[in-house]
């Protein structure tokens, strides 16, 4: 049996818990300490998938160059943003962060062409009023 406190596992004839004191013998069990137990080791399984998740790396590199490139560098952070979540996708990554880089790695490019585009007309208007 588990402790209902802590998860510490017990012997089964345990007045207290072994790990942090609370009384076992006088609390209701079978039903709560279980699925308790279980629901933790589902999710620390979950997260060390998501951890060790191939392309997981590739997926990182792609969502922070996606959003750093809205700030500065957009055309080069968005193509690297784009090919690493390519990247991550081909490793067999499966999750939202390699979609989300990949297209902030757009947007990011958008935005860059659209800026330079703004500063070469701006300044080729600049330059025809001079004349
Ligand atoms: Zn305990």
């Amino acid at each position: 049996m588990f402790c209902p406190k802590c998860g510490f596992k017990q012997q089964d004839d345990a007045q207290f818990c072994m790990s942090c004191g609370v009384s076992i013998s006088n609390l209701p069990q079978t039903s709560q300490q279980q699925p308790f137990q279980q629901s933790f080791q589902q999710d620390y399984q979950q997260n060390y998938q998501m951890q060790v998740q191939p392309g997981n790396g590739a997926a990182n590199t792609s969502l922070i160059c996606g959003i750093v490139g809205i700030f500065i560098l957009g055309l080069i952070l968005g193509i690297i943003a784009i090919v690493q979540g390519n990247s991550a996708k081909k490793q067999g990554y499966v999750g939202s962060k390699a979609t989300i880089g990949i297209v902030l790695g757009i947007l990011d490019i958008v935005f860059s062409v659209l800026w330079l585009l703004f500063i070469i007309v701006t300044i080729a208007a600049l330059s025809t009023y001079q004349y």
